[in-house]
């Protein structure tokens, strides 16, 4: 098989949505309500979000179709492509083969826009004026920003400060496509001025944005709110990524071993490996599917299975998650994606349940591995999409040393065009190794006040 590109028609669009939650063993928990501690019932979200999303938020149907709408703006670039990472193989001497599904030709720049623009259209069809939402290094944001800009919608974006301040072309690509963008915590809202109050120069965080943007939807009917990762509605969009890949890897004429993706709320991770893991699930396949997370957030690997809020101030819903707190604040590293405190219920569940695996790297470890990437396929990756990489390089010298030919199927989840000051930083060797200390850890879980879950 010599193929290095492996493309699909634009007819081949898949036409359906994979939900997992049908194949689980072990449905997620559900949400509770904070205050009783009771299960909540899906009208309990209708303040902030539309009937449609809520609907896909509790399905347990298995296949959700997508609108006809959504399909064909998806066709703007949809399918994307799948490449064979020759040159990368070479560079590593393995025997493994190596493949990549590349997200990164969407407009924005990420998986992002897989479901900003279904999000966009069923608010649209519900009557809404007004979407507002958080973003930490911008992805979310942008991607949020053009889907409203396609269905006439405004969009509000609570940017985290720190990101605002790195990176000024992220927020101008959003005022580009019509949105207001303003830096959290902000004085705007309780939740924003709450933490001002405490932490006057606080860098903000995923965490804390959602909480005004949640505030600034449950406050006006018109004004609807949208979240880029972590809900189970969001992680069924995105397996359109994982869909197509399927199709693509069959055309490739292999099934991978191993598939891999980085960890931030869980998305683009649910995105690729879902349609496979549905294969194990149902048809006895074992592939190994891992969540690559930042050793500066590893909620995964060294958090807890709790109850908590998916927010900074608690406003949302008790969510069953692993998470390192709620109100924990990661250091500043440059993957501003990998920086929420906690993982979608799903996720979490099929980690508890060692369907899925996870491990931590370093942001050292990701750039020595993104910048081998950049120079031998080309593509510069996103920071957060290194720590993906960082993972396949493991593999593949694990690979090499048992001499094995394992297939991987990585997610490129972005390219980094926006993201240079932290290749600058890491050329200048100022990038430092930062490892979350046990102590730290500690701190932060034992700031959780919900139970225990047996
Ligand atoms: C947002 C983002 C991530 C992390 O978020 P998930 O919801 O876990 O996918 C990873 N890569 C890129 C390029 C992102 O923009």
């Amino acid at each position: 098989m010599s193929q290095y590109k492996i493309i699909l028609d634009e007819r081949e669009i898949p036409e359906r949505w994979y939900n997992i939650v049908a194949d689980m063993p072990n449905k997620p928990l559900p949400p509770l309500d904070p205050a009783t501690r009771e299960p909540i019932g899906p009208e309990a979200l209708s303040a902030i979000f539309p009937d449609a999303l809520i609907e896909q938020e509790v399905s347990e149907a298995r296949w959700v179709d997508i609108p006809d709408e959504v399909r064909e703006l998806y066709r703007r670039w949809r399918p994307t492509p799948l490449f064979r990472a020759r040159a990368l193989e070479r560079a590593l001497d393995t025997p493994a083969h190596i493949y990549y599904k590349y997200e990164g030709v969407s407009p924005a720049g990420s998986h992002k826009p897989n479901t900003a623009v279904p999000q966009a259209y069923y608010n649209k069809q519900a009557g809404i004026r007004r979407i507002t939402t958080e973003t930490g290094a911008g992805q979310w944001g942008s991607a949020l920003s053009l889907a409203c800009k396609w269905f006439d919608l405004e969009c509000e974006v609570y940017m985290v400060r720190i990101s605002f301040e790195q990176k000024p072309y992220r927020k101008l690509m959003m005022n580009t496509w019509g949105a207001t963008v303003i830096p959290s915590p902000s004085d705007r809202t309780e939740a924003g001025r709450k933490i001002l109050a405490a932490h006057p120069d606080s860098p903000g965080s995923l965490g804390i944005a959602i909480s005004e943007a949640i505030e600034c939807a449950a406050t006006d009917p018109h004004t609807k709110y949208a979240l880029g990762s972590v809900l189970n509605h969001v992680l069924l969009h995105q397996t359109i990524i994982g869909q197509e890949a399927l199709l693509q890897m069959e055309k490739a004429g292999e099934l991978p071993d191993v598939v891999i993706a980085p960890f931030g709320g869980g998305s683009n991770f649910a995105g690729l490996t879902f349609p496979f893991l549905r294969l194990n699930l149902t048809e006895g396949k074992r592939i190994r599917c891992i969540a690559s997370e930042s050793t500066s957030c590893p909620k995964l690997t060294r958090g807890v299975f709790r109850y908590d809020f998916g927010d900074g101030v608690g406003m949302t819903p008790l969510l069953p998650m692993y998470t390192l707190g709620h109100d924990f604040v990661p250091a500043k590293i440059h993957a501003g994606g990998l920086r929420y405190h906690g993982a979608g219920a799903i996720v979490s569940q099929l980690l508890r349940d060692r369907i899925i695996e996870a491990e931590d790297v370093d942001q050292l470890e990701t750039f020595e591995a993104g910048v081998l990437f950049a120079r031998t396929e080309g593509i510069i990756p996103a920071p957060e999409a290194n720590h993906g990489i960082a993972s396949v390089v493991r593999q593949a010298k694990q690979a090499k040393e048992a001499g094995d030919k394992r297939t991987i199927l990585f997610n490129l989840s972005g390219h980094g065009h926006f993201d240079m000051a932290a290749y600058e930083a890491y050329f200048a060797g100022k990038l430092e190794r930062h490892i979350l200390g046990e102590e730290a850890i500690k701190a932060a879980v034992a700031q959780i006040d919900t139970p225990t879950i047996p």
